[in-house]
């Protein structure tokens, strides 16, 4: 399969150099060329299915020429081998017609293992092939590095460089990226901010000269396409596993970067009978005012008690756009220059009929958040993370403005991994850590602090790459 860039004029790419670029040299983001089409019989056929045998039907199309079955089975295999539960992404039912896709019995307990478990095999295999190495290298608020750390440590061919703010995550996201023991695993400290992280990252994948010549400068964040496609799987589990066929399904999502969303959106669009995809923010609600009032404008950040969705710009966005328009890429690029030289677009009367056909949306402030937390655990003795909260609250709403559509709403952290929230909603207690990482506050860590200087880091990055075999 081919896969484009959304601004059209970056060369088309295989699977294999999209999921190595991550970025398209236009600066747009690669989607497939076409979608694959699972038809009624098709998607019925699945029922039944474990999460890995799902996993390789779905994917099976957008690998093809790069992957070949046996590959693909062993990549899946082993990226869901580590999951905490026998269904790895189980539904519970919250109430009538409304479930919870729980989505954190990853290794770090946040969905983001989904893809990154995935991710880190691929690119190794890849690599491999290619007798290639290379450098991976992110920026973290949080979630994003642990699971990338998790996903990549035993990538044989790749050194990982997570770039976090000092000081400023929390203990426990700290932890599950420097007490991880591996050779080429490395947590830098950056005296500053995220964004100050951003940046760094940002520049070094703009100039990568401060490499050997022979490693490649790899992204693992959402704009890498694998990401993406791994995370289309779990819509169709859910849905085959609530026997869709006989009825429509609607999703909620709590949304930082419009990646997951994207996903449910690409199962829609390959067949599966999604009605409605709610969108749920918080109060870094880029999203639901453009879906409510079409003001996709920039604002100050602000930070909530569901730090990963705390951002300011939707990546993924831009893929969602590119379909609005019909793939008009010159359209999308028009639209993205403008966005950057203004701070915000708007999208035309035609686009935004399409988006309200198939989304809604809903913003939550942390105090509406902690409500839903502490109503949940009262009604039904479940403890939802602020993120899945907030996911919640959204389907809920949409349910009871609209059709009584089945809904389902992910999950996309253990609570434990936000304690604060849990305190705040009068809960501490309930928030244990699994037995996995029962010990993660005393265990070893590991990780350089250095001043927030791009030649300085990119210095030690240099110093510290493991030999080429
Ligand atoms: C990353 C993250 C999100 C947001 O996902 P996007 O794909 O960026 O929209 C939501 N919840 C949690 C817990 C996350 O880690």
């Amino acid at each position: 399969m081919q896969y484009i860039s959304t601004r059209g004029s970056a060369p088309a790419l295989d699977f294999e150099s999209a999921v190595l670029a991550g970025l398209a040299s236009d600066g747009g983001l690669y989607v497939p060329a076409e979608l694959p089409q699972f038809d009624r019989a098709t998607i019925a056929s699945f029922a039944g299915m474990n999460y890995p045998q799902l996993a390789f039907a779905v994917m099976r199309p957008f690998v093809a020429g790069a992957l070949n079955d046996a590959e693909l089975r062993c990549l899946i295999e082993a990226s869901y081998a580590d999951f905490r539960h026998p269904a790895t992404a189980p539904l519970v039912q919250l109430d009538h017609n409304l479930w919870l896709l729980e989505l954190f019995h990853g290794p770090t307990l946040a969905f983001k293992d989904f893809a990154l478990q995935f991710l880190g095999r691929l690119l190794d295999l890849i690599l491999q092939r290619r007798g290639q190495r290379a450098v991976i290298m992110g920026a973290t608020s949080g979630d994003t590095g642990s699971a990338a750390i998790e996903g990549c440590r035993r990538c044989a061919n790749a050194d990982i460089f997570i770039l976090h703010p000092h000081q400023r995550i929390s203990a426990v996201q700290r932890r599950q990226m420097t007490t991880v023991r591996a050779d080429n695993v490395h947590n830098i400290a950056v005296r500053g901010s995220f964004d100050d992280c951003q940046n760094i990252v940002k520049a070094s994948f703009a100039d990568s000269s401060f490499l050997p010549a022979d490693r490649q400068l790899v992204a693992v964040n959402s704009i890498n396409w694998a990401r993406i496609m791994a995370q289309i799987v779990y819509y169709f589990y859910a849905a085959v596993a609530l026997g869709v066929g006989q009825r429509e399904i609607a999703f909620a999502v709590p949304t930082g970067n419009f990646g997951d969303m994207f996903a449910g959106y690409l199962a829609h669009r390959m067949g599966l009978p999604v009605a409605r995809l709610v969108v749920a923010t918080n109060a870094n609600d880029i999203l639901h005012r453009c879906f409510s009032a079409n003001d996709y404008s920039l604002q100050p950040p602000e930070p909530t008690l569901s730090p990963s969705m705390d951002i300011m710009i939707s990546s993924n966005f831009e893929r969602l756009l590119f379909d609005l328009y019909d793939r008009d890429a010159v359209k999308v690029a028009d639209l993205m220059a403008g966005f950057k030289r203004d701070g915000k677009l708007s999208l035309s009367d035609t686009a935004m009929h399409r988006l309200r056909a198939l989304f809604a949306s809903q913003r939550l402030a942390d105090s509406e958040m902690l409500e839903v937390i502490a109503e949940q655990h009262r009604q039904t003795g479940y403890l939802l993370d602020p993120h899945s909260a907030i996911g919640v609250a959204a389907g809920r709403h949409y349910q009871a403005q609209a059709v009584d559509l089945p809904m389902v709403c992910l999950a996309t952290a253990h609570p434990a991994k936000f304690p604060q929230a849990a305190a705040e909603a009068g809960l501490a207690e309930a928030a244990a850590l699994p037995p996995h990482l029962s010990d993660l506050l005393e265990r070893a860590e590991r990780y350089e602090v250095l001043d927030c200087d791009t030649a300085q880091i990119q210095a030690y990055i240099a110093e510290r790459l493991c030999a080429a075999v």
